[in-house]
């Protein structure tokens, strides 16, 4: 059977050229009025050169070694560009000196393929095409940033890795040359079907890689909380299932805790300041807590933490280290200098979607009967109150004289 399916090969350059074509102008859209304009200015470059590529090839189907230096040094050029494009996109630094470098190498030695010998010459360029592209699946595999698309990426380039690969064996091994290889070429037939399936793929999954980060980015803003870039209260909803990812027995400890008396720290120091204590806050509940533990400021100044798999106790003891922290941390804005307290409430049990709000109620019984019983405690659910703290609100050395006073905003 035709392995072209009844398409001669040079209709098969100009059908991947016109694939190009189209996907160039797909990547300009999607740039447009884009923060990441360079990354697809780059992905459109490298479409229109390997485009150029593969006009040129198709009118020069049965032309010697010397005459397809400039498609071959093209394809270089683009593939390097393509490297950088992914590198950009990733955020990670990128030259264009070494595939220039590349392109030269390979022209000179189309140049020279008389005195090298064409299989020679045509061995080390695909060698060298198969090297970019092994560079730009590496490059993609090793980013930590979770997306899967780049895994159709990968498959993209591993189409056009595995035919450059066996270029390079027919030149190496077979110690064929190029003028000997075309046009009946069967292993150009490949290429060619291998180049139509990257182009088409590597366009798609383009599109989707950068398609999907920005799902994921909508996704993380709307979770999160602008002011301390928390976890907000919608989060809450995700909350169980992060939980039930994290623990095989799916139970969790969860702590929730409120500033005492902020409606005055507000009237004395004003909103702003408000807003500072509670950024304040939430740092020192991310220092006190794993980076995992799930940590969302749900209201003004109320927090809440969710232990997987942690014990009451492991919960208390972090959550008195917190309340001390916040009680001996100093607010210091513009000028004024006070102090805030918490209370806490902690609960204890299985998590899954139908019981995590109950979880949370248990713990708001409790932080409702730590305020009760004078604030700056933590009381635990289950267990008795505890015995009252001696020194209980401490809003700030200078409240009384403020309160006598207006309320001032930096
Ligand atoms: P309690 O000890 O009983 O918790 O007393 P409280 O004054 O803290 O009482 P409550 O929790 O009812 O009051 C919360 C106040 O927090 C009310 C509101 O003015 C203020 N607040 C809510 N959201 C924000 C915010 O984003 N910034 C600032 N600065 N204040 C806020
Ligand atoms: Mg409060
Ligand atoms: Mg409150």
């Amino acid at each position: 059977m035709d392995p072209l399916f009844g398409l001669d090969q040079q209709t098969m350059f100009r059908v991947n050229a016109l694939l190009l074509i189209v996907f160039a102008v797909a990547f300009a859209f999607a740039g447009l009025g884009k923060r990441d304009r360079r990354y697809w200015g780059l992905l459109v470059t490298s479409n229109l050169v390997f485009a150029v590529a593969f006009v040129i090839f198709s009118r020069r189907i049965d032309a010697p070694p010397e005459a397809l230096l400039v498609p071959n040094g093209l394809l270089v050029i683009g593939l390097g560009l393509r490297w950088r494009a992914i590198r950009t996109f990733f955020g990670r630094p990128s030259s264009s000196s070494w595939f220039l470098l590349l392109s030269l190498i390979v022209a000179l030695g189309l140049m020279l393929s008389d005195v090298l010998g064409k299989g020679l010459v045509f061995g080390l360029t695909n060698a060298i095409i198969a090297a970019q592209i092994v560079a730009i699946m590496v490059v993609l595999s090793l980013e930590r940033e979770r997306l899967s698309s780049r895994w159709g990426l990968v498959f993209a380039y591993g189409a056009v890795a595995a035919s450059s690969a066996l270029r390079v064996v027919q030149g190496l091994v077979l110690e064929r040359g190029m003028d000997s290889l075309l046009p009946g070429d069967i292993f150009l037939d490949l290429n060619l079907i291998a180049a139509a399936i990257h182009i088409s793929a590597s366009g798609a999954f383009s599109l989707s890689l950068a398609y999907e980060r920005s799902v994921v980015g909508l996704r993380e803003t709307a979770l999160r909380d602008p002011l301390t870039g928390l976890y907000n209260r919608r989060s809450i909803q995700v909350m169980s299932d992060i939980c039930k990812d994290r623990t095989a027995q799916r139970d969790a400890t969860l702590v929730l805790l409120d500033i005492d008396h902020f409606k005055s720290v507000n009237d004395n120091y004003g909103h702003v300041a408000g807003d500072e204590a509670i950024k304040r806050c939430a740092e020192l509940i991310r220092d006190t807590f794993r980076k995992d533990d799930f940590v969302a400021r749900i209201g003004g100044e109320e927090f809440v933490v969710l232990l997987p798999g942690k014990d009451v106790n492991y919960a208390c003891r972090l959550a008195e280290t917190l309340r001390k922290a916040i009680e001996a941390e100093p607010i210091i804005f513009k000028g004024n200098r006070f102090k805030i307290t918490a209370s806490f409430g902690i609960s204890h049990g299985v998590v899954d979607s139908h019981s995590f709000s109950h979880l949370l109620e248990k713990a708001d019984t409790c932080l409702y009967r730590a305020k009760e019983a004078g604030r700056n405690r933590i009381e635990v659910d289950g267990r008795p109150a505890a015995e009252p703290i001696k020194a209980p609100h401490v809003i700030s050395a200078s409240t009384a004289k403020r309160r006598a006073s207006p309320a001032r905003v930096a």
